[in-house]
């Protein structure tokens, strides 16, 4: 087996561990494989390996390499970055998945770049530390977000996105998160994706509730320098 191939498996065995200590089932956790600044040709070797959920955090990046690997047309492209909304049109021509909804105008924007009468999934990026100078929405403004997404028919609200902060414990700030969570799924009971968990904290994100995993560097090793 190859290396690529030993550490998704290794990573794949860990997932399923956390899920069983936490008395959920893998099947309920989607693994999203984070291809940023790896070329793409990286993305057809993780294809080849069965990898059919993909995520990138730069739009240029995400654009180019779909385009390069327009036929693995099985292939959902998860854009989980910080967005400008003048770069809505290309996001959305290039993804299925959208994580990072942090404000009205992006979700305007993405509804107003729908070109055919096509749904896209996307999730409300929740803040969880106290700078607002990091991606998402400050948790008691998550569900007025969520409800402007659910006024916008080419928006499907599928749950919540997040990134632990650096100075706290993933589980306390994926405890908060769940309950943001669970705020929006009352609004709409269809919305039950919880987005969290990277290399160093997928475990407790598990344990959180986490739906979908966003792991990098634990799979396709230590990502080139990009200055
Ligand atoms: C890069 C990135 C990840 C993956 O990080 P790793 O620590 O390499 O697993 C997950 N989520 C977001 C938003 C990212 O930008």
């Amino acid at each position: 087996m190859t290396d690529l191939g030993a550490r998704l498996s290794a990573i794949d065995e860990q997932i399923a561990d956390a899920a069983r200590l936490a008395g959920r089932g893998a099947d309920e956790i989607t693994r999203i494989v984070v291809t940023k600044f790896h070329p793409a040709s990286l993305v057809r070797e993780l294809h080849g390996l069965g990898v059919r959920e993909v995520g990138e955090n730069r739009q240029q990046e995400l654009s180019a390499k779909s385009v390069e690997l327009s036929e693995l047309d099985d292939l959902r492209w998860h854009f989980i970055g910080q967005a400008q909304t003048n770069k809505a049109s290309a996001i959305r021509r290039s993804a299925q998945v959208v994580h990072s909804i942090d404000r009205d105008r992006l979700a305007d924007a993405l509804h107003r770049a729908a070109e055919d009468d096509t749904v896209l999934d996307v999730l409300v990026q929740v803040n969880l530390t106290d700078d607002v100078g990091r991606g998402g929405v400050a948790p008691d403004a998550a569900a007025a977000l969520a409800e402007h997404v659910m006024t916008l028919p080419s928006l499907r609200l599928r749950g919540v996105m997040a990134v632990a902060p650096l100075d706290e414990e993933p589980a306390s700030a994926f405890a908060r998160l769940r309950g943001v969570a669970d705020g929006i799924r009352a609004l709409d009971p269809s919305a039950t994706w919880i987005s969290a968990g990277m290399t160093g904290d997928f475990v407790e994100a598990i344990q959180a509730g986490a739906t979908h995993l966003r792991i990098g560097s634990a799979i396709t090793g230590p990502r080139p320098d990009r200055g």
